[in-house]
């Protein structure tokens, strides 16, 4: 069984997460280190053979276009080259909470609000997600999304304090 604090890969997110000088080409803000092997998987497959280098970093500015870039390589895949909706940039639809098991931003708060779930556990038994983990080939980051239910989750408990 799942603890709170079990991600579905058995890793903290936290410590996936590599922060990193490099920056956007486009917008100037710091982006995330991302795997190679993520990129290969959601870029479109027209242009998975453009994916040839490590160094990958994802933007994560909410409005601006650029998804993945990688300075090494000079590689810039933007939202319209990638496969599905990425949730922190503008206008993403459906906002993914979890891309694995395919589960909405929606159906979370929709648990939340309806069924009281107050913690990630409760919200994977109700909506299902975390059941498919593989989040280095699925979720944009390559890791867990066990960190962005539980911001669904705190937003949504603050909203109704
Ligand atoms: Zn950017």
């Amino acid at each position: 069984m799942l603890e709170d604090n079990t991600t579905c890969c058995g890793k903290e997110t936290e410590e996936t997460l590599i922060f990193d000088t490099k920056k956007c080409p486009i917008c100037g803000n710091e982006g995330i280190t991302v795997n190679r092997i993520t990129v290969e998987h959601l870029v479109q497959d027209i242009y998975q053979s453009e994916v040839k280098k490590d160094g990958f970093r994802i933007c994560m500015d909410e409005n601006c276009d650029v998804v993945y870039y990688n300075p090494e390589g000079k590689e810039i895949f933007s939202k319209k080259q990638i496969n599905v909706p990425i949730w922190f940039k503008k206008d993403a639809d459906p906002k993914y909470a979890c891309y694995c098991s395919k589960i909405t931003e929606e159906q979370v708060i929709d648990v939340v609000v309806r069924q009281g779930a107050r913690t990630v556990k409760k919200v994977n038994i109700l909506t299902g997600a975390m059941k498919n983990s593989s989040c280095l080939t699925k979720n944009p980051l390559g890791v867990c999304c066990h960190k962005i239910i539980q911001d669904i989750i705190d937003k949504e408990l603050a909203k109704n304090k």
